[in-house]
Formats: structure tokens, sequence, C-alpha cells
């Protein structure tokens, strides 16, 4: 919960900031291209190359920032795990397999994602969220390793798994690596990245867990709800009607009037209630008659 209301509390936050520091570097930018094309002399001009090389780079920051936060409506799609991963290793492999062959390491991915249900995500979203991940794990691994995909579906859930053989992370780190402009990477990092990601599968309405020691690499867990296509249609032409539940018998035993009052105002529509004070006459009751359901204080003497 502190987490959740902290990093929402850092994300509005920034939206805001990130707005408003748009337009003031528009009042920078502007300018300093003038500038720099009516300069009479080459000292002025680098000047305002200068100013405008650096504002530039604060207004590209900003501009990551802001589409992070503001990302349209979330309009699920039905998003295939396997060929995501598929598709994020393969447009990542400048990075994971170019680049690292160049400075002579050798990273190797391997993936074991099999046939899944379908995810409730965005195309593009799972994608940048697996890019993410796979260039951090690249920065992670300075001499090399290996990243390893797998997943799997449980209870209407796919899971994603994104394992690094690199150099793991402290404590402090991993408490922290959600947070906007959270980064270890002195010249490199921008420290969005997972704020991006955390934020992009939140709004999917899924999760993501971290493990991960120094020296022992991290693994990433994403878990997204399957989507089911059919019935989230089906939600969406009976949602004005209002779902369709049996009536079920339910057993009540509670000796505070006002708590059975309430259950019996919040369910007696749908289901029928038994609602019994004395616990004995509750457990004399369910040998003699069938419930669906007991809903019971359990520190009322037996
Ligand atoms: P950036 O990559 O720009 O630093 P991120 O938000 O992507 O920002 O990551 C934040 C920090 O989390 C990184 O600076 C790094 O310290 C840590 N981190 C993220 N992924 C890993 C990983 N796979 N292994 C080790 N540390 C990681
Ligand atoms: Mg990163």
């Amino acid at each position: 919960m502190v987490r959740v209301q902290r990093l929402s509390a850092a994300w509005e936050l920034s939206a805001g900031i990130s707005h408003n520091l748009n337009n003031i570097l528009t009042g920078v930018l502007g300018p300093a291209q003038i500038l720099m094309k009516s300069a009479k002399d080459t000292d002025t001009a680098e000047r305002a190359y200068e100013i405008l090389d650096a504002g530039t780079r604060a207004r590209d920051l900003i501009r990551q920032l802001y589409t992070s936060t503001t990302q349209s409506e979330f309009e699920p799609e039905a998003v295939d795990i396997q060929q995501a991963v598929q598709d994020a290793v393969r447009n990542a492999r400048p990075r994971w397999r170019d680049q690292t062959e160049a400075a002579g390491i050798q990273v190797r991915v391997t993936m074991g994602v099999p046939d899944m249900p379908r995810a409730r995500a965005t195309q593009q979203g799972l994608h940048d969220i697996l890019i993410n991940l796979i260039f951090n794990a690249v920065d992670a691994m300075p001499n090399g390793g290996e990243i390893r995909f797998s997943a799997k579906a449980f209870c209407h859930k796919v899971q994603l798994e994104v394992l690094d053989t690199g150099t793991g992370m402290a404590e402090e780190v991993r408490g922290r690596l959600f947070e906007p402009f959270f980064t270890t990477k002195a010249e490199i990092g921008t420290g969005l990245g997972l704020y991006t990601v955390y934020h992009t599968i939140r709004t999917f309405g899924g999760d993501i867990e971290v493990e991960s020691e120094p020296g022992k690499g991290s693994t990433f867990w994403i878990t997204l709800a399957e989507m089911n296509v059919d019935s989230e249609l089906q939600q969406k032409s009976t949602d004005t009607v209002g779902p369709e539940t049996d009536r079920c018998r339910i057993l009540i035993v509670e000796d505070e009037a006002f708590v059975g009052n309430f259950l019996e105002t919040a369910l007696s529509d749908q289901h029928d209630l038994f609602i019994y004070e004395n616990p004995a006459q509750a457990l004399d009751s369910i040998a003699k008659k069938s419930y669906d359901l007991v809903v019971a204080d359990l520190g009322l003497p037996a």
C-alpha cells in the first residue's frame, strides 16, 4: 500500500512538473535557436549551440516523463506473450548482441515461453516493458551473461519471468527501483525505465515483482490477467443489466446485531440469509439443513 501510494503521488507530481517544464523550455530553446542563427561571431554561435544542446536533452527527458504519465485510456488487447517476447528480443538485438559483441562480451538470450492464454495488456505497452527489462539486464552484465525468459499460466493469470545473471541489486536499490529518476547509472541512466514499466503494468491491472541479491542476478515477474475475448465482450453487453447470480443459502453467525442487519440489507436481495446470534443454534441448524456459505464470527464461544 505504501509503495503504491508513494508511486502514485510521484506520478501526479511528475505529470504536473513535466508539463510546466516543457512550456518553460520552449522559452529557452526558441531564443537559443534564433541566437545561433543570427550570431555574428562563432563564439556566440557556439555558446548558443551549447544552450540548445543541453536544452534539447532536458526536453527529451521531460517528454519521456510526460508521455509516460499521460498514457491514453487503456484499451485492452489480447496479447500473445510468446510473440511479444520474440518481437522484443529481436528488436533489442542491436543492444544485447551487436553492442556487446563489439565490446568483446557475450550475452545470451534464452526463451522458454510456452503457448499460453492471451494476456490483458496492449501490444505496444508490453513491448516497451520488455525492451526496458532487456536493456537493464544488459546494463547489469558488464562481463556478459544470460537473459532468460520463461512463463506460466495459472488461475486465469499469465506470469512472465525475466531473469538475468548480472550484478544483482542491494536492498536499497531494490526498494527504490520503481521510483521516478531513481538510477545508479550516473551518466547514462534516466531512472525512468522501471517507473514507466511499473505504471504501464498497473494500467493493465497487473503487477510486477522483483527478487535480487548482489552478485546473484535479478528476476522480474510480470503477472497479467488472462484475457478471454469472449467473456470480455459478454461482460460489456451485460454490464448495464448487472450480473446474474444464483441464489445462495447463507448462514450468518454473529452476535452483533448491527453486523447482522448490515449483511441482511446488503445481501438479502440476491441471497437467502439465515442469521443466528447463538453459535449452538447455528451448529444445530447446520446439522439439519444445507448451506452454500457460512459467515461466522470466529470469536464466539462454540
Ligand atoms: P535506468 O536504467 O535509467 O537507471 P531504470 O528505472 O530502468 O533506470 O532502473 C533503475 C535502477 O534499477 C537502475 O539504475 C539499476 O540500479 C536498477 N536495476 C534495474 N534493473 C536491473 C537489473 N536487471 N539488474 C540490476 N539492477 C537493475
Ligand atoms: Mg533502464
